[in-house]
């Protein structure tokens, strides 16, 4: 077993502190980092505060946006080496043999026996893993099979802090944009609206530019105009209250990727995609939320919705950032700082994500 210090969650207060524990001693295809960053997500706070599933497994170690250097690999790794950076997402296993975990369709997140970084039952023995779920990112170091393993091109090397959101936020707006409007090829000159401009909608923008998009951000408020327009590129802002201005702008998107995760009134926003156009939900709001058949038969819309992205696909999104210089806009903080920065960051106050220095953190 590997000895690792990593910050949980004891209870549904979700205040987390110090927890030693062991992770496995890597197998033939596993892949071990020592983790440099680990990026802070909503979900994170979701699940230590029980808001998700109602008794989640304590001590619970959040955390699935994880950058680090690769200490040890197992005798069949063949794409990652010693001392290479490495990033791990949310995803570490799957079952491998069904139609989603096959090459073609990169859709293991989808597997009925899909396996996440934390609080998911890992299916190894006890005298393997000693843990009784997986434990995530806000630790030492990890243990994941070579296949959940990414490389991260030396392009991103300089800002490896940026370089973690990309392993949820980013693959989580990334791919309904690939999926579903047709990536890079069908998307440049094209209009996208952004909802939502928190961590998940912050890198909606800045992949949405890189792709070439006529980019809108539709908020709730109007005081992220100022940072959307100047500091992420965004090309215009509208305010979901304001009905003249949403009004004006009805039937003039194409695509719209929808990050919002509270309960929302979707008819204006559907209203402002033009015939043919694409709403794509990537939020998970708690409750039910209305539409009418009519707002999309009439004009020849579509709804779709995507978990994460696929192996593949997240290293592309990967190589990509690398070649474009896309980087997650980060506030970085030390590993005893985060129960102040799950507050700050459910109150909106953070551009655009937290990431937790491991390294610098004195865990151990
Ligand atoms: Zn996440
Ligand atoms: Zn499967």
């Amino acid at each position: 077993m590997k000895s690792c210090v990593g910050y949980a969650a004891f209870e549904s207060s979700g205040k987390l502190s110090t927890y030693n524990f062991d992770r496995r001693e890597p197998q033939d295809d596993d892949v071990m980092l020592e983790i440099l960053y680990s990026g802070v997500c909503h979900s994170d706070v979701h699940w230590v505060r029980a808001e998700w599933n109602p008794s989640p497994p304590y001590p619970l170690v959040p955390g699935h946006e994880i950058v680090g250097r690769v200490a040890e690999v197992g005798a069949k790794v063949t794409k990652i080496a010693v001392g290479d950076i490495a990033a791990v997402g949310v995803q570490v296993d799957s079952c491998g043999e069904c139609k989603c975990c096959s090459d073609q369709r990169d859709d293991p997140q989808y597997c009925t026996k899909g396996v996440f970084t934390y609080a998911s039952p890992h299916g190894y023995p006890d005298s393997v893993e000693s843990e009784k779920v997986t434990q995530g990112g806000y630790s030492t170091r990890i243990v994941t099979r070579e296949k959940f393993v990414f490389s991260v091109p030396p392009a991103l090397h300089k800002n490896l802090a940026g370089v973690a959101p990309l392993l949820c936020a980013g693959i989580t707006t990334w791919a309904p944009l690939q999926y579903f409007a047709g990536g890079e090829a069908e998307l440049r000159g094209k209009k996208l609206g952004v909802v939502g401009l928190g961590g998940l909608g912050h890198m909606a923008v800045k992949l949405g530019k890189a792709l070439g998009c006529h980019v809108t951000v539709l908020s709730s408020s109007e005081s992220k105009r100022k940072a959307a327009i100047d500091e992420l590129g965004a090309d215009a802002y509208l305010v979901h209250k304001d009905k003249e201005a949403m009004k004006d702008a009805q039937c003039s998107l194409d695509v719209v990727v929808d990050t919002v995760s509270a309960d929302h009134d979707l008819e204006a926003l559907v209203a402002l995609l033009d015939v043919g156009g694409k709403y794509l939900v990537v939020g998970l709001p708690p409750h039910k939320l209305a539409f009418k058949n009519s707002w999309f038969v009439n004009k020849k819309r579509m709804l779709g919705g995507t978990l994460i992205g696929g192996p593949v696909m997240t290293q592309d999104l990967l190589n990509f950032c690398a070649e474009r210089g896309v980087y997650a806009d980060i506030e970085l903080i030390k590993m005893d700082a985060i129960n102040d920065a799950f507050e700050r960051m459910l109150a909106s106050d953070v551009k655009y994500r937290f990431v937790i220095d491991i390294a610098s953190s004195k865990l151990e």
